[in-house]
């Protein structure tokens, strides 16, 4: 009930000239609160359409333009705008290749992975925790060592520890490590300058 999917990507502005970032609801697919990204198979049909809605300019919400998304054999191939898409509407859409699969999702992770802020791919035991100091695992595809455990703040998120970890790499950041009820064990890496804004929360 209520349930949806969301398209995500990004587009160049014909008002300002600028990328901006689109997120569309949809509920024409099998509405499981998935992102749908470019280079995503969304279509079990496999067909080849135009998915058409109405963004706006960032700076100006009342400058309205179109946006459309391509699907070729059930991929998203390609984000178009106003006129392109009238241009591919009148030429067979076989015009378009097949890409990557999972390139937006691919380029997306690169990006945290390179500023080494969020959720990284890998899993981390949470039984392990409390994990002791100078102890070793690997995130972003880097080799991580705990610095030291923070005592977490009474009464805030029993199922977390916070730690102070470093890498060669990315120098300090902070990781949460908890228990995830549909995704197994998940650890969090977000850098000091983020923790700073929570630690009155995370921390005792
Ligand atoms: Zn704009």
């Amino acid at each position: 009930m209520g349930m949806f999917d969301t398209f995500v990507g990004d587009v160049v502005c014909p008002y300002c000239g600028e990328l901006h970032e689109f997120q569309e609801q949809t509920k024409g697919y099998d509405c499981l609160l998935s992102e749908f990204y470019m280079g995503d198979y969304i279509d079990k049909g496999n067909a080849n359409y135009i998915y058409t809605f109405d963004w706006f300019c960032d700076k100006d919400n009342s400058k309205v333009f179109d946006v459309g998304i391509a699907i070729r054999k059930g991929q998203i191939v390609k984000f178009l705008v106003n006129e392109e898409i009238e241009e591919l509407k009148n030429s067979p859409l076989e015009v378009l290749d097949n890409i990557e699969d999972g390139l937006g999702k691919r380029l997306l992770y690169e990006k945290v992975c390179k500023e080494a802020n969020g959720q990284p791919r890998e899993e981390l035991k949470f039984e392990l925790n409390p994990l002791p100091e100078g102890f070793k695992f690997v995130a972003f595809g880097v080799e991580w060592e705990v610095i030291k455990l923070y005592r977490q703040k009474k009464g805030f998120r029993g199922l977390a520890y916070y730690y102070e970890i470093k890498s060669k790499e990315h120098g300090l950041r902070i990781m949460e490590s908890y228990e995830h009820t549909w995704y197994g064990d998940q650890i969090s890496i977000i850098t000091l300058e983020d923790a700073e804004k929570y630690k009155s929360v995370y921390f005792d």
